[in-house]
């Protein structure tokens, strides 16, 4: 039980980082020190289309300039070396082929849209995944002869109406049901690139991470991922979802709200201490900021 505690924060460059981005991570910082642990910055640049270096460099300096740190990461070096995913390939291809020769995953052909127009069910939340048509599953094994993820999308077939259950440690315990919350994922991409599940449980496995601390918008991921943990046979970290950050019109922030980027909070003057002081900043958590 004398487990050191590794957190992470894991931004990816695809935009400039926001005031939400940055109180998840703030939280993560925190939770590290008061454990007395470590924090671990991993850059996600998997994608070649969506990040970019610059975008890399400046959320290292934002966060900086906020006041975080962390003790590994890309640019302090560590033990885990390398610190961005774009040069971790070799293990995400390991899982891979762990997946496949299981039977765990299945080649598939079908777009998100395809998949997005043959549900009916109307969804609530427009960014979760639509569900992956049970018929379109193809017969188990089916795949198994490929040496190599190919041109292919890769799915991961969700054990049938299995409940994963989990207890956040601030929201309590969390139940999702694969089938009805969600269905067959995505694990690797036809154009070369693994999908962010299966990087992030790779790259959380084995840095060693004893504690996630992300945003609730991905409560689901955290589901699909466990089943992950238990497929690839590593024991699953502990796991905290922040609240997400809202604007003035209870909106939650985006890449896209620049107006919240630190990079432009810096740049207008503002103080580090009196954004963590403001109202959006206080947004969903439960303490008092008079405090
Ligand atoms: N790179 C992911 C993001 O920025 C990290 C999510 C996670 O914490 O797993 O959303």
């Amino acid at each position: 039980m004398n487990q050191e505690y590794r957190g992470r924060i894991a931004p990816t460059p695809t935009g400039h980082l926001h005031l939400g981005h940055a109180r998840t991570f703030w939280i993560a910082m925190e939770r590290a020190m008061e454990a007395g642990g470590k924090l671990i910055y991993r850059e996600e640049d998997l994608d070649p289309q969506r990040c970019r270096p610059e975008y890399a460099e400046s959320a290292i300096e934002d966060l900086r300039w906020f006041g975080c740190t962390w003790q590994e990461g890309p640019d302090c070096g560590g033990p885990h070396q390398p610190y961005q995913q774009s040069k971790r390939y070799p293990l995400y291809l390991q899982a891979w082929k762990h997946l496949k020769e299981c039977g765990l995953i299945y080649p598939c052909e079908k777009s998100r849209r395809d998949v997005a127009h043959a549900t009916q069910a109307p969804h609530t939340d427009e960014e979760q995944e639509p569900i992956y048509p049970e018929n379109w599953r193809p017969p188990i094994g089916f795949g198994q002869k490929h040496n190599e993820p190919g041109e292919l999308n890769w799915r991961f077939r969700v054990p049938d109406h299995r409940t994963l259950n989990f207890d956040d440690l601030r929201l309590g315990p969390c139940a999702f049901e694969c089938l009805r919350d969600f269905g067959d994922f995505l694990i690797w991409r036809k154009d070369g690139v693994p999908a962010y599940e299966l990087a992030v449980v790779v790259d959380d496995a084995v840095m060693n991470i004893t504690e996630v601390v992300r945003g609730e918008d991905l409560l689901i991921s955290t589901a699909r991922q466990l089943l992950l943990y238990e497929a690839l046979q590593y024991s699953a970290p502990t796991f905290y979802h922040t609240p997400l950050v809202v604007d003035a019109e209870g909106q939650r922030l985006a890449k896209r709200h620049r107006s919240l980027s630190l990079k432009e909070l810096r740049e207008a003057g503002k103080k580090p201490e009196s954004l963590r002081a403001s109202e959006a900043w206080w947004s969903g958590l439960d303490e008092d900021p008079e405090v």
